[in-house]
């Protein structure tokens, strides 16, 4: 059963929590699949719970159920599609919940929290399909060089970081804000070289805090 989004953190945490409220915002936990491994991930230490939440899923919520879990979306700044897992793995879902969501409130904000590794993994350009539906993309870059990358993100794909701000590149043309992003602390890793290859290619960057979602 979906839950609403009115999910508290901190109160005994519910099976299946699809939709959960952080920042103002309503995020949303729709697979726990990825194509990365990483290190610092909390699932990898066998913890699904992130800021009060037990994000582990029985099974991936389906379009009606995520759009029930939100509830009203005019009472949220923004609806994030971000849980322990990749949401563009499902994309086709993903940009339906989204179509749905603009068709009935045209003015909901959506984001997505993403490793920017769809196109490598659908292995065409899916970018264009964002336009319209997707205002904003956060997009993990986690290290300034493909071997810190590697290191951190423990990729199952080869040229994962290449790939990575390939994607950040073709998606900026079709959102209206992007950022890649690192997280400070992690070994090795120089948030300033990380903001400078930012530059060197046109795009934002913003840093994170390990375990603050955001
Ligand atoms: S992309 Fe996110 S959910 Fe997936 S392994 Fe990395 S930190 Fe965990």
């Amino acid at each position: 059963m979906s839950l609403p989004c009115t999910a508290k953190a901190g109160k005994q945490p519910p099976k299946e929590i699809i939709a959960y409220q952080l920042h103002g915002n309503c995020y949303l936990n729709i697979t726990w699949h990825c194509t990365l491994r990483c290190a610092f991930c909390p699932k990898y230490h066998g913890e699904w719970v992130v800021q009060g939440y037990d994000l582990r899923l029985l099974r991936e919520p389906e379009v009606d159920e995520i759009i029930r879990a939100i509830g009203d979306p005019t009472a949220y700044k923004q609806i994030v599609f971000c849980g322990l897992g990749e949401p563009t793995l499902r994309l086709d879902t993903l940009l339906e919940v989204a179509r749905q969501l603009k068709t009935t409130q045209p003015s909901t904000q959506i984001r997505i929290n993403t490793d920017g590794l769809a196109n490598l993994v659908y292995g065409e350009d899916v970018t264009p399909r964002l336009a319209g539906l997707i205002d904003e993309l956060s997009v993990s870059m986690n290290a300034q060089n493909e071997a810190l990358y590697i290191q951190h993100c423990r990729p199952k794909r080869e040229g994962a970081f290449e790939a990575m701000l390939d994607f950040a590149a073709l998606a900026n043309k079709h959102v209206s804000t992007l950022n890649l992003t690192a997280i400070e602390g992690l070994e090795g890793v120089d948030i300033v070289a990380c903001e400078k290859l930012c530059q060197q290619r046109g795009l934002n960057f913003r840093r994170r805090v390990l375990d603050i979602v955001g």
